[in-house]
This record gives C-alpha cells, structure tokens and sequence, in this order.
C-alpha cells in the first residue's frame, strides 16, 4: 500500500476511533504512522475525530527524534519545522516502539481496570489470550513515560505491542492497522464491564443558579450528585487520569447544598466553572467546552464500572503537581481555550 492510501486509512481509523467517547475523549489520544524516516503523528490539542475534514498530523524526523531521547533530551525546541503545530506530547513514546503504527487511546473500559488497587491481578484474569502485553505504572505523560516503556521492553528485549497505561490508557502497536483494529477489539471485548445501575432522580432541574452558572447538558452525569457513593468519589477519588487533572483541576468543586454553595459563591472573585452540587444537580460556565464535558464523562463512565470504589487509586500529589506545571500541558490548554 502506497504512503497516502495508508494515511488514508490512518485518517478513517482516527475518525472511527475518535468519535467513540470510550475510546477517546476530547483532544485526549494519539496515533503515529512510521515511513522510512519519517513519524506522521496527531499534533498536540487536536483531536482524533477531526481526521477526515481536516489535517491533525504532524512529520517528525525519527532519526532525530531517536537521537533526541537516547541523549536524553527533550523533544521540544529541537524540531522547530512544525511550524504552528507541535506533535503530541507523546511523541517519543510513539518513537521509541519499532512497529509501524502505534495508537494510545484512553479506553475506559481499560482505564475502568487500570485505576484499581488490583491493576495487575484483575487484568491478568481477564488477559489469558497473550503473553505480549505489560502493565505500565503511572507515569508523567511525555519523555517519563516513554523512558519506562524503553526500560520495561525494549532496553529488556521483550516482545510488548499492547501497553496497559496505569491511571491513563493503553497503547497497542503492530504493522498493520487490521492488527491493531483486532487485539483492539479482543481487549475490549475481555475487559467490559457491566456499569453500576442508574438510580433514579425526581427532580425539577434549575437551569441556572447564577447570573453564569447553567445546568450541565447531560443529565446522566446527574448520577454524580445524587449517587451517594458516586458522590462520595468526586470527594475521595478525583483525580483518576491526566486528562481530568488538567482540563478540570485537581479538585472538584463540591456543595452539600445549594445554600453552601451561594455562601462560598458571595466569597469568590472568579467564580468555579464546574461545581457539583449534593441532590441538586452540575453547573457550568459557557468557558466548560466540548473537551471538558468529555473528560467528565470519562471519570464518570470510569467508576460506574467500580464494584469496590475504595480500591481505586488516584494520581499521587507529586505527579498531580508535575501535570498542573508541565509546559506540554499548559500548550495543550491553550490551544484549547
Ligand atoms: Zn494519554
């Protein structure tokens, strides 16, 4: 297959792919295609599912890329040829892996596993079917991660093409695009998880509570504020994958009660864009765009599909701090603003 058909193909599997919110949500998830020396990746704050009416990639150099992480450097500034896009963060991860296509999405049921205590144990259950897959711990998105799945596989020779993100997402690699489609496809089929039963809420919804503060379009999130055990999580196990930390902050702006929250509200000089209010409903700003919505439906979809929410493992403050100051981060907030 010559190079444009195959980009072709990329670019309709970035749609398929892109428009699933299980799969990916916002501009979250990456893609890279390797020709003779060249990486074609997703450009950092695009999204997946724009693939078909307009250009999300990028051209990386892999020798330079690959000089760049074995001298242990980093990626920016040092390919100033993008010109106004910048390849994904994740580019050097998509580097370092030998096979043609590798593909990272944030796939909930995946990601439903991988925030658990028990990660390994339960995967391994459910993973009878390979022996090429490898559970990855937390790491910073970008040149931290990349070095440990250098470490972990190819610096030890083994034989990995799906990678099991902890508190993020997967990558799977191979060369061909069908091959991927398939242990996709497998993976998720292994891992789906029948989510927690809806409760059901009778209420009137207040459309606005304040002179900027407008109820969330999507009423199954409401589950969040009347669930009391899913409320119980916005308080106790936020945090769940990088996308959340940085698109809706390290904390949840949560109320008891509408009262508590006119109190804090007189208070604030900038009020909260996304508060969450007990047995009363989820408030927005107009600043709470398409991205965001998808970020919170993802940790949503997440812990629904918890039987035991005290086993879930949130982002540990140290790395909570590392993405709220990462300036690969603060680009893709930009771009987004
Ligand atoms: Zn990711």
């Amino acid at each position: 297959m010559n190079q444009s058909k195959q980009i072709k193909k990329l670019s309709q599997f970035c749609d398929k792919v892109g428009k699933n919110i299980l799969l990916v949500q916002g501009i979250g998830g990456n893609v890279s295609y390797k020709h003779n020396d060249e990486l074609l990746i997703k450009a950092s704050g695009l999204s997946l599912k724009d693939a078909l009416h307009k250009n999300i990639f990028v051209k990386v150099s892999l020798e330079k890329l690959n000089a760049n992480f074995y001298q242990g450097g980093n990626l920016e500034n040092k390919n100033n040829e993008f010109k106004n896009l910048k390849p994904s963060m994740e580019t050097l991860m998509h580097g370092i892996i030998k096979h043609k296509f590798v593909i990272h999405l944030h796939a909930v049921e995946a990601i439903s596993y991988l925030v658990r205590n028990s990660a390994e144990i339960d995967l391994s259950e459910r993973i009878n079917y390979t022996k090429n897959y490898l559970c990855i711990d937390y790491k910073m998105p970008g040149k931290e991660l990349a070095t440990e799945i250098f470490d972990k596989t190819i610096k030890e020779k083994k034989k990995i093409n799906i990678f099991l993100l902890k508190n993020h997402g997967i990558i799977i690699s191979g060369d061909s695009l069908n091959e991927i489609s398939l242990d996709l496809f497998k993976l998720l089929q292994v891992l789906k998880t029948t989510p927690k039963k809806s409760i059901k809420i009778e209420k009137d919804f207040k459309k606005k509570i304040t002179k900027d503060h407008n109820l969330i379009n999507d009423l199954k999130l409401m589950q969040l504020v009347f669930d009391n055990k899913l409320f119980w999580c916005l308080n106790n196990k936020w945090n769940l994958f990088p996308d959340q930390t940085v698109f809706l902050g390290s904390r949840p702006n949560t109320y008891d009660s509408l009262s508590q929250f006119f109190e804090n509200y007189k208070k604030q000089k900038d009020s909260q864009e996304l508060v969450f209010i007990k047995n009363e409903g989820i408030y927005i700003k107009k600043s709470f765009d398409t991205n965001k919505l998808e970020q919170l439906q993802c940790f949503y979809e997440i812990i629904i599909r918890q039987k035991n929410v005290e086993k879930i493992c949130t982002i540990s403050k140290k790395e909570i701090q590392k993405l709220l100051n990462s300036k690969d981060e603060k680009y893709r907030k930009g771009l987004n603003q």
